[in-house]
């Protein structure tokens, strides 16, 4: 992989590029679907794109120039909606890629949104407490523009937290000149966040992987081993959630490697340890393995949790297992994907499998808008609902079109955005 020289100036990933990846999906899907060749144009294209350099003032004084990018992939039907990322992997066509899976993941599971996506060229751990707040507020400024509560509301990502959404909701009432909670989603309870909006990706990969398993008869939680590349806000918490609910997590890993237990790991334990320490290593009772290990270990489900470009013809054939839930957006190559389909191991795809995040985050949009909130068990129920549903329409195109699910998820998103762009018709 190319490595950012220290101007931070971007170069693309000359290794996997998710762009491609995105595209390679999209002409599969839409080789399946009779529209209007047109649409199929029109709707692989981003909208609009915005690329920003702007200046961060460090505690030294010295004032470092960062590259911060929103992409918009499609309005045709709402608001576009899609998180913010700060990584020293962010390109163009990462954002351009994440912004496209964001409208099939809205489309799928029927949220009036289109899909964007940003992100910063930054470590955001390089940089201290008052830097990252200068860096978010600055770009948060360089985004007006393009963000309001009714064009495109931006949420956390990789390397995002909730304390940054403040921020940005911050920056935004403050220019405006009051207070626009339902301009960004994921923020902190006590200034209009949603319940559950932290929990709901990973509890949301854990309720569409046990759809998957009931699906296929395998109705014992505590036969079943789960494994966990990423202990992000993801992965953690579809850790926790998966362990809760009496399934056995054997392993679990973080950027810097993994931690293995045939028996099952404590995770409520592990957390703790992650809380106190700042990562996995060294935690007692399991042994260490790297995340190209993990990837293959002996267990039933597969969770892939941490980032694009994960799953590749490479290591596709000695996944041994039989379940493979994206947690994170794009983790698998289209080259991995035919491996997988050919091996006959269910992959529930990113698009249904992580989109509990965005599903919690409409509610909380819907919440801020209406000034009037939900509580967390009807958070929950109605997150159930919308993601079963997602399910159900997947396989009925799976098999109406004897296509895998990935591709059936895609189909059934990019259809409905089709019709919506027919029925509004092409401005002027
Ligand atoms: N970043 C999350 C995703 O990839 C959530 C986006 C949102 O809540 O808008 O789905």
């Amino acid at each position: 992989m190319v490595v950012a020289p220290k101007s931070h100036i971007p170069l693309v990933h000359d290794l996997i590029n998710p762009f491609e990846t995105a595209l390679a999906q999209y002409e599969r899907a839409t080789n399946r679907l009779q529209l209007d060749e047109n649409v199929v144009e029109y709707m692989k294209w981003p909208h609009r794109e915005f690329t920003v350099n702007f200046p961060v003032k460090r505690d030294t004084g010295k004032v470092e120039m960062f590259t911060g990018y929103r992409v918009h992939h499609s309005t045709v039907m709402g608001p576009s909606k899609g998180g913010i990322r700060f990584s020293t992997n962010v390109t163009l066509d990462e954002v351009r890629a994440l912004a496209m899976w964001m409208t099939w993941k809205c489309a799928l599971v029927n949220l009036p949104y289109g899909g964007a996506k940003g992100g910063v060229l930054v470590d955001p751990k390089a940089l201290s407490a008052h830097e990252i707040e200068a860096l978010t507020r600055r770009y948060a400024s360089e985004l007006i523009p393009l963000i309001s509560p009714h064009s495109d509301i931006p949420a956390p990502d990789m390397g995002t937290t909730p304390q940054m959404m403040a921020w940005i909701m911050d920056t935004y009432s403050m220019t405006v000149g009051y207070a626009v909670p339902a301009i960004v989603t994921g923020k902190p309870i006590n200034i209009g966040g949603s319940q559950g909006r932290t929990e709901a990706t990973g509890r949301g990969v854990v309720v569409t992987m046990m759809e998957a398993l009931k699906r296929h008869g395998r109705n014992t939680p505590g036969d079943i081993r789960v494994v966990i590349q990423g202990f992000g806000n993801v992965g953690s918490h579809a850790a926790a959630h998966a362990h809760d609910m009496g399934y056995k997590v054997v392993a679990v890993s973080d950027v810097y490697g993994g931690i293995y237990n045939a028996n099952g790991l404590n995770i409520p334990s592990v957390r703790s340890y992650v809380a106190e320490t700042g990562g996995l290593t060294g935690y007692p009772n399991a042994e260490p393995v790297s995340n190209d290990e993990l990837l293959v270990l002996p267990c039933e489900v597969l969770i892939p949790a941490a980032m694009e470009g994960q799953i590749t013809e490479h290591n596709a054939g000695d996944i041994q297992a039989q379940f493979i839930v994206e947690g994170a957006n794009g983790p698998t190559t289209p080259e991995a994907d035919d491996i997988i389909n050919d091996r006959g191991i269910v992959l529930v795809p990113d698009i249904l499998a992580n989109a509990g995040g965005v599903v919690v985050s409409y509610f909380e949009w819907v919440q801020d808008l209406q000034a009037f909130f939900w509580d967390e068990e009807e958070i929950f129920r109605q997150l159930e609902r919308i993601l079963i549903k997602a399910y159900d329409a997947t396989m009925r195109t799976v098999e109406e079109y004897n296509v895998d699910m990935r591709t059936a998820a895609q189909m059934t998103a990019i259809k409905r955005v089709a019709d919506a762009l027919m029925t509004r018709g092409f401005y002027p």
